[in-house]
């Protein structure tokens, strides 16, 4: 349902291709912040799979019959965690560095 009622798909066939929609931002948001797993999802989100083509209207919230808070627990989080990693100045100091100590 989620995936039906998301106007970024729905009105835009263009879209398709580039953006996978809320069910499955749902899953990548479950998997990068599960503590066991190693892959860091956020780059493949956004570049992949469009997730900066969400503009958390919150109609696939609005629909979902399990009442789970795709926007507000999977897709904003997500992007605050690729904003976090691109913009913020200590992380891009702490791979800077991490980066110079590997060569
Ligand atoms: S919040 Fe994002 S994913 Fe959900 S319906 Fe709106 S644009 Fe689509």
């Amino acid at each position: 349902m989620c995936q039906d009622t998301c106007h970024v798909i729905r009105d835009h066939e263009e879209n398709k291709e580039a953006f996978a929609g809320p069910r499955f931002f749902i899953r990548l948001a479950e998997l990068d912040m599960h503590p066991l797993d190693q892959l860091d999802r956020k780059r493949d989100a956004q570049e992949e799979h469009g997730l900066g083509m969400c503009n958390i209207t919150k109609c696939c919230t609005a629909v979902c019959p399990e009442h789970i808070k795709i926007t507000d627990n999977a897709i904003i989080p997500m992007k605050e965690r690729v904003v976090d990693e691109k913009y913020d100045p200590l992380v891009w100091l702490g791979r800077t560095i991490g980066r110079r100590k590997a060569d």
